[in-house]
């Protein structure tokens, strides 16, 4: 019978399982083997019995030995799970948000039903949840609805050493809970030495270490300054894909932009070189990539090809890449920056501290030998960079933690229980400009206000502009402006060999002139009316991405709104109710034109630009009111509107009076009439 010699669909299917079985088992074996070759490993049942003996423990151990990833799993296994949730906390989302998948997949669950993350404006967990990643920030707001974090058995206070501002409250409010929930178990992690310092502030909680493998790296240094740094890392990756042998390149960038550039730059270095070069494998990481591309940096490299990592300081301790050799460090990072006697706070390129800068240099070594070029001279690391970054607390604006700390019912700020106190000037800055916003009383007791606000994951200037919106009417219009200013400065796409047709499009959205948010509310409307449609994005040379994140942010916004009970209301074409409604929130960032086409801030005059990226460039309206400030080369206001002065009185009385401001006024280039005379000056 000629049918036997085959297959029968039931065999061929009953021989697919088989094969299917087999391979996750294999699968299963391998990630077990993975697990068991961490140096983590060999401590798994010491630090168990620490953790049983302790109940605030600090553990220290080089990145990628499994701190994140593993000891919440060993907890778990132990048991700790039966009695509550088992937290972890991360300074960076994508950390989260990436370590919760690795997890969830090690574990072999879904992601999101027993492990999950939490991050803003992102909620992956279930009633089945228990691992929880999640950032500092979230773990703050959760002490808003769970003051003794009653779901919780264990709490890891990850990343430590990295000492953001939610990181550092978090060490106070743990610290006072563990003396109220003796069942509740403390880690507090870090992959730097200075442990002493965490223990000493626990009460002199014992450290358990768990000692590094880690292989020699050789580290280059420029013999000159580098003029630019972008150029310069193009340069580097390129002589080590053309000379060195086999191995992965990490990049440290300080931001998208950066990244982006780097990317491009490289494609066309590589461009018509398949057959003289190895494939390049460029993978970008940072904070706004979608998760499927995030996972692509942790492929394997198949072999003969290299894979180029480009990555923001995520890279330096929160997410570990195996295979790196090489590491290219130009030596920048992002950083906030901020003058409590001015209150202007930006974010700013800056060089990195040499604890930073040798972490970096740590990532060539992880699993062999490898090299790190240093993007800059010895001279300068020795001379130049400090020893240790600054902790976050002590250099941004405390607005947002005071005004959570408040709703927690914690009055004495000045006593709170900081390892590193911020400054005493930034602190009243932060309790003046919540008193200015109207969220406390003049003794410093939260309002009704202040209430709503604080349910907002927001900075308090964009909560009060949400609040202001009910009274100004146009609280559809608002909810849509802070979810678009929310998401950042990635929403246009500006192709370099399509610039011209980038511009014309995005100058559509800016029409009327009046202003940068509006111009983001407008491109909103218009992807909505597409029905959020996918082509109209590339037809406006807009990213879907960040405009589909505008529209989640959104859709949480309009659902704590209605919880504080704001009605949804409004209408589009209400151009002054909502720029009054920003106003109200962000009277505090608002300058008026100079002369020379540059602006001056209101309260404590300080010189500022506008941003090339304004729809106002060409209109240099004469009262403006900014978003936020970005230095560069100069002080740059991005996202920014025109007022009128008069408005300010209005909104807020207690800030500005009429006379200062009509006496200004009255000093002041006349608007587009000082433009001509700018013109014909020359200046841009
Ligand atoms: P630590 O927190 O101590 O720095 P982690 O627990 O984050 O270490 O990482 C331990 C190891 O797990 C890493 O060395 C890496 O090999 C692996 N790993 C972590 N995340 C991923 C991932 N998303 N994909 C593949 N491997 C991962
Ligand atoms: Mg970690």
């Amino acid at each position: 019978n000629i049918e036997d010699l085959f297959e029968t669909p039931e065999e061929r299917k009953k021989k697919e399982a088989e094969a299917r079985a087999i391979a996750a088992k294999s699968e299963r074996e391998r990630i077990q083997e993975g697990r068991r070759q961490l140096p983590v490993h060999p401590y798994r049942d010491a630090l168990l019995e620490a953790v049983e003996a302790h109940q605030i423990l600090i553990i220290v151990a080089e990145t990628g030995a499994g701190k994140t990833t593993q000891v919440p799993q060993y907890l778990h296994e132990a048991g700790y799970s039966a009695a509550g949730k088992i937290g972890c906390t991360q300074p960076r989302r994508v950390a989260a948000m990436s370590v919760a998948a690795r997890v969830a997949h090690e574990m072999g669950v879904k992601l999101g039903n027993e492990v999950g993350y939490s991050i803003r404006f992102e909620d992956c967990t279930s009633d089945k949840t228990i691992l929880k990643y999640m950032t500092d920030g979230m773990l703050l707001r959760e002490f808003l609805s769970e003051p003794d974090l009653a779901s919780y058995s264990v709490m890891m206070i990850d990343e430590a050493h990295e000492r953001t501002l939610h990181t550092d409250v978090l060490f106070g409010l743990v610290k006072d809970i563990a003396r109220f929930r003796p069942d509740l178990k403390l880690l507090i992690s870090s992959a730097t030495l200075d442990a002493e310092k965490f223990s000493e502030y626990f009460d002199y909680a014992p450290i358990f270490k768990v000692p590094g493998r880690r292989y020699p790296v050789d580290i280059y240094f420029t013999k000159a300054p580098e003029a630019d740094y972008i150029d310069a890392s193009v340069q580097a990756v390129m002589r080590i894909h053309v000379l060195e042998p086999e191995g992965d390149v990490l990049v440290f960038l300080t931001g998208q932009e950066e990244i982006e550039a780097v990317e491009e730059l490289l494609r066309q270095r590589m461009r018509g070189k398949g057959t003289q070069l190895a494939e390049m494998i460029i993978c970008p990481i940072y904070a706004n990539l979608p998760s499927e591309l995030q996972a692509k940096i942790f492929e394997p490299t198949p072999p003969g090809a290299r894979k180029v990592v480009l990555a923001t300081n995520i890279a330096e301790t929160s997410l570990t890449i195996d295979g790196i050799k090489y590491v290219v460090d130009p030596g920048f990072a992002k950083q906030n920056s901020y003058n409590p006697r001015t209150g202007m706070e930006s974010l700013v390129v800056t060089p990195v501290s040499k604890a930073s800068a040798n972490q970096r240099a740590g990532r060539a070594g992880r699993t062999s030998a490898g090299k790190c070029f240093r993007l800059y001279t010895a001279h300068s690391f020795e001379n130049e960079m400090e020893d240790n970054t600054v902790p976050e607390i002590q250099r941004t604006n405390l607005g947002n933690v005071v005004l959570m700390l408040k709703s927690l019912g914690i009055h004495d700020l000045m006593n709170f229980d900081f390892m590193d106190p911020p400054p005493a000037e930034t602190l009243l800055r932060a309790l003046e400009q919540l008193y200015a916003l109207g969220a406390l009383n003049d003794k410093g007791e939260l309002t009704k206000l202040g209430r709503r606000m604080a349910e907002f994951p927001l900075d308090p200037m964009l909560a009060k502009t949400l609040i202001a919106s009910e009274t100004y009417k146009v609280s559809e219009q608002i909810a849509t402006v802070c979810a678009m200013v929310s998401v950042g400065s990635s929403i246009f796409y500006r192709p370099k060999d399509k610039a011209v047709f980038a511009d014309n499009a995005h100058k559509n959205f800016s029409r009327g002139g009046v202003g940068d948010h509006i111009a983001l509310m407008s491109v909103y409307d218009g992807w909505a009316e597409s029905n959020f449609s996918t082509q109209w994005c590339f037809e406006n040379y807009v990213q879907v991405r960040s405009m589909k994140r505008a529209r989640d942010i959104r859709d949480q916004l309009v659902g704590l709104m209605e919880r504080v009970e704001i009605e949804m209301v409004g209408d589009s074409s209400e151009h002054d109710s909502i720029r009054k409604a920003i106003a109200s929130g962000f009277f505090y960032h608002t300058a008026r034109l100079q002369k020379d086409g540059s602006y001056r801030t209101i309260k404590n005059p300080q010189s500022v630009h506008l941003h090339p990226s304004s729809s106002l460039l060409q209109l240099l309206p004469r009262w403006v009111v900014y978003h936020e400030l970005v230095l560069t080369s100069k002080e740059f206001m991005r996202t920014v509107s025109e007022i009128k002065p008069e408005w300010l009185v209005e909104i807020a009385p207690h800030y500005y009076n009429k006379k200062d401001i009509m006496e200004d006024a009255k000093k002041m280039p006349k608007g587009n009439k000082g433009r001509a005379a700018l013109d014909a000056a020359g200046v841009e």
